[in-house]
């Protein structure tokens, strides 16, 4: 065991902890960013990159939500830093609203906020944000903040910050997880009107169960992307419309939408699940079933498109 100074943020003696000796991961204990692990290979190489408020933001989340600690890999790195959410002020503030929340057992408690430690919280560069934050709550009316010395700050919730909370729920929730890309490959409307174009096509050309198929297909894709960060857990062949979309509500952010929408939405994603499944039943020993033709394609179709574009909102 020995210390370093954080290679995200930089806070000083953080204990070091061998695990593989085969590929040298380290586990670091950071006070601010939580656990996480590094191979001394990626830690050399990529050494500016790592002082990163985002990447110690997004570590943060994982201790948070009692996840395992991630590895910091040279492609999450490369590949994924980038997409890490820039916050506004507002959004900040939200998350700042989330914190109080969490740790207060009642609304009105005071609450201990040690910002030199806890900043990645609120997704800020550094601890003197999260104070003007929280000078800033106090002066919408959302918190009383009795600020104390060198960064401590005992704050409580008040009415209308848990109001204010409560509006913006969901958008909270995907702040918290990570779990909104709007750069990801499948959730925005390029895609989306890429893989409507082939289905139509499809159409066109009297293919209607090759539409059925696509129009699934696109759904999945889309679901899995969602998820993407439990996708080890699932297994792919397995799993029908519902279930991953079940998996999905479960394992994210999109759990917190309102239990109307879900019902609307699981009644949808169940459609163009029966409606692909018609192929098979048509062709088994149940020649009563309908067989899909061009008005099932279009509603399967057109709903996957709906699901599609309420998802990338
Ligand atoms: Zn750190």
């Amino acid at each position: 065991m020995s210390s370093r100074a954080c290679p995200v943020c930089s806070y000083d003696n953080v204990e070091q902890i061998g695990q593989d000796p085969l590929d040298m991961k380290v586990l670091y204990k950071c006070p601010r960013c939580g656990p996480f692990l590094l191979t001394e290979l990626v830690f050399v190489k990529y050494e500016r990159k790592l002082k990163s408020s985002k990447l110690s933001a997004w570590i943060r989340a994982h201790s948070e939500q009692k996840k395992e600690p991630p590895t910091i890999s040279t492609d999450f790195l490369e590949n994924h830093l980038k997409d890490l959410p820039e916050h506004t002020p507002k959004e900040k503030m939200l998350l700042f609203l989330g914190v109080l929340k969490k740790r207060a057992e009642y609304t009105g408690e005071l609450v201990e906020i040690k910002c030199k430690t806890d900043y990645p919280l609120v997704h800020a560069s550094q601890w003197q944000e999260m104070a003007c934050l929280s000078q800033e709550l106090d002066r919408l009316g959302y918190i009383k903040n009795n600020l104390a010395s060198g960064g401590n700050l005992s704050c409580q919730m008040l009415t209308e910050g848990e109001g204010h909370l409560e509006k913006h729920e969901t958008q909270i929730a995907s702040l918290v997880t990570f779990d909104h890309h709007p750069k990801s490959k499948f959730l925005n409307s390029q895609y989306i009107d890429e893989q409507f174009k082939k289905c139509e096509s499809r159409i066109d050309h009297g293919d209607y169960e090759g539409a059925l198929t696509s129009a699934k297909t696109f759904l999945e894709a889309i679901l899995q992307e969602i998820s993407n960060v439990h996708e080890e857990k699932q297994n792919k062949d397995k799993s029908t419309l519902p279930k991953l979309f079940k998996q999905t509500l479960k394992n994210t952010s999109l759990g917190n939408i309102d239990d109307h929408t879900k019902v609307i939405l699981r009644g949808l994603i169940t459609t163009v699940h029966g409606l692909s499944e018609l192929r098979n039943k048509a062709g088994d020993s149940h020649p009563s079933k309908i067989t899909p033709d061009k008005r099932h394609a279009q509603l399967a179709v057109n709903t996957a498109k709906t699901i599609a574009c309420f998802l990338a909102e």
